[in-house]
């Protein structure tokens, strides 16, 4: 990995044909090789590596837009796969339930030769006949990011999303805001006769609101003191957790 603060050189990568172009704009959070099934399956070689970015800094500069597909995960995780839409190789896989987060697979990078992995993971399904530097750091099963990751990539990692978390609560509440107040006008505006007396509808109103302020309040994060984000489990009452990986 680069040093942190060192100005970052322009390093792009690409599809086959070159339609989907990319540049990243910053270090990538954390490089990793992973050797588990999935990864010998997916990418039909014997390991897969992957340089983490978060989206938002990662441009496009090709041709081409991404075709995103569904990748096959446990029920209720969903991964999307960017491929390019003409030469269909997949360039980058999106974080479980979180696009804001992006693993740029290495071998598309114009010198995939910047990127060594900072870890190889799940080296008990690992073929035998690839062989690790003496000084490479392995795990048996995946990374603990708490336990393996840098503080500042963890922080940027935490940041990225926490900052989609957010942008995702105030979508669900718009929704929900615009539901119900189309909920409101129907019997009102269609059915004159059923009108509520005034001191209903009020309370209706204000029943209403309180349960938005409440989920609002529910989802809303957090920055603590010491930098770490936390936010508010919306399934315990009144319990803070940590933001972890999703
Ligand atoms: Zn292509
Ligand atoms: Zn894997």
């Amino acid at each position: 990995m680069p040093k942190p603060g060192a100005p970052f050189p322009a390093v792009t990568g690409a599809c086959r044909c070159g339609g989907l172009r990319y540049r990243m704009e910053s270090a990538p959070i954390y490089n990793y090789a992973c050797h588990c099934p999935d990864c010998q399956k997916l990418s039909g070689s014997v390991f897969a590596a992957f340089s983490i970015i978060e989206a938002e800094k990662l441009s496009s500069i090709g041709s081409l837009a991404p075709k995103m597909s569904l990748n096959v995960r446990p029920p209720g995780i969903t991964k999307q796969i960017a491929a390019c839409p003409k030469c269909e190789i997949p360039v980058w896989v999106t974080e479980d339930d979180c696009p804001a987060i992006l693993h740029i697979r290495i071998g598309t990078l114009d010198v995939p030769n910047l990127m060594e992995p900072d870890i190889h993971i799940f080296t008990e399904s690992k073929i035998d006949w690839i062989k690790l530097s003496d000084n490479a750091k392995t795990l048996k099963g995946d990374f603990v990011k708490e336990e393996v990751w840098p503080k500042n990539s963890l922080f940027r990692y935490k940041t990225a999303i926490a900052k989609f978390q957010q942008a995702l609560a105030s979508k669900k509440l718009q929704d929900e805001s615009t539901e119900s107040s189309e909920m409101d006008k129907t019997p009102t505006a269609q059915s004159p006769e059923e009108k509520e007396d005034d001191e209903a509808f009020e309370k209706r109103y204000l029943d209403v609101e309180k349960s938005l302020q409440e989920r609002l309040e529910k989802l809303s994060l957090k920055l603590g003191e010491d930098g770490k984000i936390e936010a508010k489990d919306e399934n315990a009452e009144g319990e803070t957790v940590k933001v972890v990986g999703v």
